[in-house]
């Protein structure tokens, strides 16, 4: 698979900006070269490829660190993607609606064409139209499983599929992996070279403000990514919070929060302006009401916000609605039952 002539051009041919410490290799014992001030503890610059954490995230998926790429969440790893492939106001991408909604922001911040091939009502995968909608022009497919705001998993023989019949990049962003039992699709990008897999800190790992996204790549893809990131894109705070998690050995609370997920979708069922309760293999609920918009405006009066998805594709009459804690979810659930009232 020729994967460099999916790069840009003008990053193809890039002469990426270089550090003192990038081009010095042995062990330094003075810092002169950074016009950092000497004294104090975040005085330094933090290390531009944090190997530190890359080994120790390696150690928790199984990747090699030559494979993990870095970022300011997963949405820095969208767009670097669609900066580093696509040439704007000519390539596309292919998104699949609904879908998380990052995937045309940053295409259209950046002048790239977003063909949509809806999923169906059913919020299955059309992998076959999806195949048929690549043309010279696609860069990247972008896959959400489980997916955002409809909570179901892509089933693996469709993207299996898709990798086998195109020859662009397909992403698939895991940001809820965590929360299903599924194996990741980490595990296959050594057989193919265009698969890029997305994880973040920021849902189960419950770390949402410190902004790490990661992707599991090609190497060929990690070096594009590497050589347009901005030089230290991982501040030192980020790098520190994320070891001490890792090191730690468990995903916090993410037996409490299936626990509770199993509770707020019993809650939910028994209330009967709820018309449907979408099976999800995340921390969310897609539900659907009997008037989505009018709950949406009780609940803000009542100081709980959800996320309304009624106007997204066939998604009409839907909340989704996040696993909070236990007495998060009891005064959600106090307060529809107050609503029939
Ligand atoms: C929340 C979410 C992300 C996470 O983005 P970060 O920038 O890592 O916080 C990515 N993809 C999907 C589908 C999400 O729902």
């Amino acid at each position: 698979m020729n994967l460099k002539r999916l790069v840009r051009p003008s990053v193809q041919n890039l002469m990426p900006y270089a550090s003192a410490r990038d081009e010095f290799m042995g062990e330094v014992s003075v810092y002169l070269d950074a016009n950092e001030n000497p004294y104090g503890k975040y005085n330094r610059y933090p290390d531009p490829y944090q190997k530190k954490l890359k080994i120790a995230i390696s150690e928790i998926k199984n990747i090699a660190t030559d494979n993990i790429f870095l970022s300011n969440g997963s949405d820095g790893i969208i767009d670097l993607l669609i900066r580093g492939f696509c040439e704007p106001k000519s390539d596309n991408i292919i998104i699949t609606p609904p879908t998380f909604g990052m995937f045309r922001v940053a295409a259209n911040i950046n002048e790239v064409a977003t063909k949509k091939v809806p999923l169906n009502k059913d919020f299955s995968l059309d992998a076959n139209a999806v195949i048929d909608s690549v043309d010279e022009q696609t860069k990247i497919i972008f896959l959400c499983s489980p997916n955002n705001p409809t909570g179901n998993e892509i089933k693996s023989d469709k993207i299996f599929n898709i990798l086998n019949a195109v020859s662009c990049l397909v992403v698939v962003d895991e940001a809820y992996k965590d929360f299903s039992s599924s194996p990741s699709w980490s595990s296959q990008i050594e057989k193919h070279p265009n698969l890029i897999v997305m994880q973040t800190f920021s849902k189960a790992w419950g770390l949402a403000s410190i902004r790490l996204g990661m992707c599991y790549a090609n190497q060929f893809v990690v070096e594009i990514l590497n050589k347009i990131k901005l030089p230290y894109n991982i501040n030192l705070l980020t790098q520190e919070v994320a070891l001490e998690a890792i090191s730690s050995g468990i995903i916090p609370n993410l037996e409490q929060i299936n626990i509770e997920k199993q509770k707020l979708n019993t809650s939910l069922s028994d209330l009967d302006f709820v018309e449907k309760i979408f099976p999800s293999k995340a921390n969310f609920f897609l539900v659907r009401f009997q008037n989505a918009d009018l709950i949406y405006k009780y609940l803000c009066e009542k100081c709980i916000v959800v996320r309304n998805r009624s106007k997204e594709l066939h998604c009409e009459n839907c909340l989704r609605i996040t696993v909070g804690t236990p007495e998060e979810n009891q005064f959600l659930i106090n307060a529809l039952k107050d609503f029939t009232k």
